[in-house]
């Protein structure tokens, strides 16, 4: 026999079971062996007193009653005899399973496993053991036709047929004593049937090891390939020219940004194919060195464009550009703009007059051709869809490409999901930055609060309120927004102009809103999230969050970064009764911390990794045995290892590596 051979090549196995086995995936012998199950029934003896009413486990004790089997009707009957622990004796009935009646010897030990019923102090049984000493029993996932208990026949007889000893080893000998991991063969064994819990753990450590380290592998060799493809652009900047624009910036480059600039421009300069993410929360400085990056294409006889997802991101940052750059010709390229003035700089980003493009999708329509585009940077990636990302791209000769994002990913995440990427990150705020101080009141509270921003307000500041948000129903967030509006126009009276904005307004009405809260027409602006985007208004300090528990984590993060853009001290109001634990929770992680990479990770806890960006993400594999928080320090060293791995050019020459070529291919695959 062999591991390749079907089960139903087994002892006692047939084409009719091999079917059933089909269904769960599992055709060969080394299938079974590696069907590790999800959980185990511990099976340490208990001792009456620790029992609760309802409890599945396993007592032992003496039995003291002959045991005896009563009918009562076609194939229904009852075991039952009695077994004493201590001084306490216990009633114990089985079920239609009147042959266990053999194993039932007066005088005996014996060990049952059972659901327990306090106030009958009985058991009813469910099996037998052989053994009485500590056990833990796999549980398996299963499906309809097979039971828990034909699987466990089929492992075992897998294990009895011997060919365990023929599972190829699947990690380099240097890995395992490096990891001290147990071998394959031992880690399957203990897998199944560990002989405690340690041996599972270790057991368990080097499965989620060989999980993580061959989807690192898979992952990194990819990106090696890529880089070592020559077809990257080599943009050979000028680094002078952008080291003395860098000391021309009003302010020192934080570590940080100083990291995530030489990491761009390593890539800039290499021939191969840039393709990073530069990740930061807002505010952190991200746009700086994006523009940075653009203007090293620009030292080296290139264009560069960015794309953001709002007409008013657009708008903000082709201001910062033209500020930053008083002598390019910077040109903004939106949907909104008339005619005449888009076809004039279409016309200069064709003929090459115009040397930097900031713009939203307008950017990646057909009428646009670029005259040589060398870089392409996309905001707040996560907006645009996969195939915007590409029509980008290719608007330019093999560009390289920058994506940023201010959701901050927990860096388990980015490396995964984003996997095929190099991630750069921006976790450090400029130095001098006020935190902002955030409090969760109730709703009782309001009162007092409005009367707090009155004072505010007398400090010449300017207020955001945030309308509650009710998922599915743009109608009602519309109503409360206009609801909310009314009452603090009442409340507010001629002290304060009120502003309204929605998302069922158009561009450039929302346009006019905002560029009037700027210009400090209104001093209070009421709004659903479509503010959520990135507007810089430096002197609004306050933001006030109504029915702030319905809102995610990140999302109110997101909403909190709009404030504290100045150098006033900023606020943050969560206005919440919230209803439930994790509502609870989410307050009081904003008001401990406005580090946005540690909520990030309280998100991933609280929603699972699916959701980090409130839709599902794709591109995070879904693994058997590893878990990408709980193993996070394994994944680290995994990806670690592997990187160093493909580090050296020959790597699929070395001896030492030839195993994970050989798996490579087959555990590769996550898709
Ligand atoms: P992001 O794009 O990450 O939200 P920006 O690049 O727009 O952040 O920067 C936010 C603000 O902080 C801008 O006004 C910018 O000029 C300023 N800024 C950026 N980097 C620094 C720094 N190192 N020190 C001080 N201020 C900075
Ligand atoms: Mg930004």
């Amino acid at each position: 026999m062999k591991l390749q051979d079907p089960i139903a090549a087994l002892k006692g196995f047939g084409p009719k079971s091999a079917e059933k086995f089909a269904k769960l995936g599992l055709f060969t012998i080394e299938d079974l062996f590696l069907y590790f199950p999800f959980r185990y029934e511990d099976f340490k003896s208990k001792s009456v007193f620790e029992l609760m009413d309802g409890e599945k486990a396993v007592m032992t004790g003496t039995v003291v009653t002959p045991a005896n089997v009563q009918y009562y009707g076609f194939k229904r009957n009852r075991l039952s005899f009695k077994i004493k622990q201590g001084e306490a004796v216990i009633a114990v009935s089985f079920f239609n399973q009147p042959y266990l009646a053999d194993k039932i010897e007066l005088g005996s030990e014996l060990a049952v496993f059972g659901k327990w019923e306090a106030a009958k102090s009985a058991l009813t049984g469910m099996k037998v053991l052989a053994q009485v000493e500590d056990d833990m029993q796999p549980v398996y996932h299963v499906a309809q036709g097979i039971s828990q208990a034909a699987l466990v026949k089929a492992i075992k007889a897998a294990f009895d047929s011997g060919l365990l000893s023929e599972l190829r080893e699947s990690l380099p000998q240097e890995l395992m004593d490096k990891y001290r991991l147990m071998t394959r063969q031992e880690a399957v064994a203990a897998m199944h049937f560990p002989r405690d819990l340690a041996v599972y753990k270790q057991a368990l450590r080097r499965v989620k090891f060989e999980e993580l380290f061959y989807f690192q592998m898979n992952l990194q060799a990819l990106k090696a390939e890529n880089k070592s493809e020559s077809n990257g652009l080599i943009i050979s900047y000028d680094r002078e020219k952008l080291e003395d624009k860098v000391s021309a910036l009003p302010f020192p480059l934080t570590d940080a940004q100083r990291r995530s600039l030489d990491e761009i421009l390593a890539d800039m300069a290499s021939g191969s194919h840039m393709n990073r993410l530069l990740q930061g929360d807002v505010g952190s400085g991200k746009t700086v060195i994006a523009s940075l990056a653009m203007y090293a294409a620009y030292t080296a006889g290139l264009q560069s464009a960015l794309m953001v997802p709002t007409e008013i991101l657009a708008e903000q940052h082709f201001q910062s550009l033209t500020e930053l750059f008083p002598d390019l010709n910077v040109a903004l390229l939106t949907s909104g703009m008339k005619a005449a003035v888009k076809r004039a700089a279409m016309t200069g980003i064709a003929d090459g007059s115009v040397d930097m493009i900031v713009g939203t999708h307008s950017l990646i329509q057909d009428a646009v051709s670029y005259h040589n585009l060398g870089l392409v940077i996309t905001d707040e990636q996560h907006r645009f869809g996969v195939n915007q990302r590409r029509v980008f791209r290719e608007k330019g000769n093999n560009p390289d490409v920058l994506m940023m994002t201010a959701t901050p990913i927990p860096r388990t995440l980015a490396i995964t999901a984003f996997g095929e990427m190099d991630v750069s990150i921006i976790d450090q705020m400029p130095a001098g930055r006020k935190p902002i101080i955030t409090r969760w009141v109730k709703h009782q509270q309001l009162d007092t609060v409005l009367n707090w921003i009155k004072g505010e307000l007398a400090k010449d500041s300017q207020v955001y309120f945030i309308s509650p948000l009710i998922e599915e129903s743009e109608a009602m967030d519309l109503k409360n927004a206009v609801a909310l509006h009314q009452e603090l126009v009442d409340y507010f009276g001629d002290s304060a102009t009120v502003a309204l904005m929605h998302g069922r307004m158009k561009n450039d009405e929302k346009d006019a809103i905002m560029q009037d809260f700027k210009k400090r027409k209104s001093q209070i602006l009421v709004s659903t999230t479509v503010i959520e985007v990135g507007v810089n208004v430096p002197n609004a300090t306050v933001m006030v969050i109504m029915d702030a528990d319905r809102f995610g984590l990140s999302q109110l993060h997101q909403l909190r970064g709009r404030v504290g853009r100045g150098d006033k001290q900023s606020y943050a109001i969560l206005v919440a009764n919230p209803k439930n634990e994790t509502g609870k929770k989410r307050m009081t992680a904003m008001v401990d911390t406005t580090d946005g990479f540690v909520l990030a990770e309280e998100d991933l806890k609280m929603r699972g990794s699916g959701e980090i960006f409130g839709t599902r993400q794709s591109g995070i594999p879904e693994f058997k045995a590893a878990d990408l928080i709980e193993d996070y320090a394994i994944l680290e060293e995994a990806r670690k290892v592997a990187g160093q791995i493909v580090a050296d050019k020959n790597w699929k020459e070395d001896s030492r590596w030839q195993v994970i070529l050989a798996n490579l291919a087959e555990k590769g695959n996550f898709d």
